[in-house]
C-alpha cells in the first residue's frame, strides 16, 4: 500500500489552524502529501447534499461560536446542537436508532425532541427478532442494525440519531442507512457512555498502566 503516513497528532506547527503559509510542516502533512485531493474534495462541497449539511453546520457554529459572547459555546449540549441543526435544516422527522439496553435513555431523548416540536420515530437494535443462526451467528440474541437502518430509510426520516449502538453494529448501521445520521451516545459500559474519560484518565498512573504497557 502506498502510504504517506499522515500523523497530525505528532505535528508541532499545526499550520492548518493558521493563515500563515510560511510555517513549515512535516513531510507527511496531508495538506502537502495529498495536495491532489484538495481541489477534488473542495469541489464536493458544491454538491447540493453536501452544501446543505455544511451550511447547516456553519449556521449552527455562527450561533455557538459568537466572538462577542465567548461563554455562549459552553451552554450548548449535544442535545441542543442536534435540535438546532435540525431546525436550521428544516428537519421535522427524526429517527432514533437505539440499543435495546439504552431504551430508557432513548425515551428521555424522544420526549425532549417531541417537546421541542419534532416528530420522533425510534427503532431498537433487537427489532426483527431474528434467530441468530439464520444469520450465521452463534448465540441466542441477534441485534439487527441493518434492519434498523432499512426501517428508518423506509420511514424517510430527515435525521437519524444513534444511541449506544455497539461497535460493529454502528458500522453496519452507518453502512446501510441512507439518511443523514449523527451520534448522540457512544456505548462505553465502563464509563457511563463517556469514552473520552478513558483518554483523560490515561494520564493518571492507574490508567497509564492499563493502556500503555512498558513490556510490549
Ligand atoms: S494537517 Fe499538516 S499542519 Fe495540520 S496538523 Fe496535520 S501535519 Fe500539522
Amino acid at each position: 500500500m502506498d502510504t504517506k503516513n499522515p500523523k497530525c497528532v505528532q505535528c508541532r506547527t499545526m499550520r492548518c489552524g493558521t493563515t500563515d503559509k510560511d510555517v513549515p510542516v512535516p513531510v507527511s502533512c496531508p495538506t502537502e502529501a495529498y495536495a491532489d485531493l484538495i481541489s477534488e474534495t473542495t469541489e464536493k462541497y458544491h454538491r447540493p447534499e453536501n452544501k446543505a449539511v455544511i451550511q447547516g453546520w456553519h449556521t449552527l457554529m455562527t450561533k455557538i461560536l459568537d466572538p462577542k459572547n465567548p461563554r455562549e459555546k459552553l451552554s450548548w449540549t449535544r442535545v441542543d446542537q442536534i435540535m438546532e441543526y435540525a431546525k436550521i435544516r428544516g428537519m421535522k422527522r427524526l429517527g432514533i436508532a437505539t440499543c435495546y439496553a439504552l431504551l430508557f435513555e432513548s425515551k428521555l431523548l424522544s420526549d425532549i425532541l417531541e417537546a421541542n416540536g419534532f416528530e420522533v420515530l425510534s427503532v431498537s437494535c433487537l427489532c426483527g427478532e431474528v434467530n441468530p443462526q439464520d444469520a450465521g451467528i452463534e448465540g441466542n440474541i441477534f441485534c439487527n442494525p441493518i434492519l434498523q437502518a432499512e426501517v428508518l430509510n423506509r420511514e424517510r426520516t430527515d435525521l437519524n440519531i444513534m444511541v449506544g449502538l455497539c461497535i460493529g453494529h454502528d458500522i453496519l448501521f452507518l453502512r446501510h442507512c441512507t439518511g443523514e445520521t449523527t451520534p448522540l451516545i457512544v456505548k462505553d459500559r465502563a464509563l457511563g457512555h463517556n469514552p473520552v474519560a478513558a483518554l483523560y484518565m490515561s494520564q493518571n498512573n492507574f490508567y497509564k498502566e492499563r493502556f500503555i504497557r512498558d513490556d510490549r
